[in-house]
């Protein structure tokens, strides 16, 4: 495993010059954009790690699963899916066109920016910090990591500059999907977003629903099987944003990615894998990162359709 991981690393390498670093929140622009790194966890604990994979990076999209987990324990399945849908969208991750013209008026599943936005607003606690507190340690907990923490620069470049996602709380709120505080649940949001992990800790969180929640080792349940296939579920449908049905066809297997150019994925009852490549698609995909797992899939027989 390790020799080939090594292989596609080299072969994939050349794609990290091609695309672009998210430069809209103005602190992503400043990732190396020819790193790259993957780590792949298999259901007995080895772990095999290849590239840039002691870096950090921000989770960004990646924390729409971890949040939609949160809302799900918290409301459960009647009370998230109230607010926001369970369909994939043609259209990029923070549009804000259906928002309006969609009967009924919400948004089209959790991993666009504005049905996360409705997600995260559900997460219950008594102020921020608390909400945070939560979030972070239930990814902790899936990640076997007790370090992981927020980068605080990019949360303030993002809350300074993300004007889009504060448009889609307000208008939100105006029709009743969000209630309360709207700049506490985009504090959050942005907060969420910021969470810094390597591509082991992404390998290890996948590995754990590729385990249907269950640690894979102690074997204690860290996330309900019924909400853990809900997550994977839209992983497939909705994770690669608008090129998930390309995603699926090419790479065959649950995974969602962030606009860090990360991106996390699971293969059922086999493996946890973790990737990054900063260098983005029009679509906020990253590039190398896609091939990777495209090149990995086909040797290892991956596909689960
Ligand atoms: N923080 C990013 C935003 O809201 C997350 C988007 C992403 O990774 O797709 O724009």
């Amino acid at each position: 495993m390790q020799l080939m991981l090594q292989e596609i690393l080299e072969s994939c390498k050349h794609l990290t010059r091609k695309g672009q670093v998210a430069q809209y929140i103005p602190a992503l622009g400043d990732a190396r954009s020819d790193c790259l790194g993957i780590t792949v966890i298999d259901m007995n604990g080895h772990v095999f790690s290849v590239g840039d994979c002691q870096e950090k990076f921000t989770m960004q999209s990646v924390s729409k699963l971890i949040t939609l987990m949160l809302a799900l324990i918290d409301n459960g399945i009647d009370g998230v899916f109230s607010k926001v849908g369970m369909e994939p969208t043609g259209d990029p991750f923070n549009s804000i066109i259906k928002l309006e013209t969609l009967e009924p008026a919400k948004p089209l599943n959790p991993m666009i920016n504005a049905g996360a936005i409705a997600t995260t607003s559900l997460i219950k606690g008594s102020g921020t910090a608390e909400r945070l507190e939560r979030i972070l340690s239930l990814i902790r907990k899936l990640s076997k990591n007790p370090h992981i923490s927020y980068n605080e620069r990019v949360y303030l470049s993002e809350k300074e500059t993300g004007d889009r996602n504060r448009s889609l709380a307000y208008f939100m709120r105006g029709i009743d999907i969000v209630k309360g505080d709207v700049e506490e649940h985009l504090d959050l949001y942005f907060l969420q977003c910021a969470i810094e992990v390597t591509t082991r800790d992404l390998a290890n969180i996948a590995l754990c629903i590729a385990n249907m929640g269950k640690d894979p080792y102690t074997k204690e349940v860290v996330v309900p099987e019924h909400i853990v296939r809900i997550v994977k579920t839209f992983m497939v449908t909705c994770g690669m944003y608008d090129a998930s049905g390309e995603f699926a066809i090419r790479v065959g297997i649950p995974a969602k990615s962030g606009v860090s150019g990360v991106i996390m994925a699971c293969v059922p009852d086999r493996y946890g894998i973790g990737v990054v490549g900063p260098s983005l698609d029009d679509k906020g995909n990253s590039i190398a990162g896609i091939k990777v797992l495209e090149e990995l899939s086909k040797r290892l027989k991956l596909s689960i359709f």
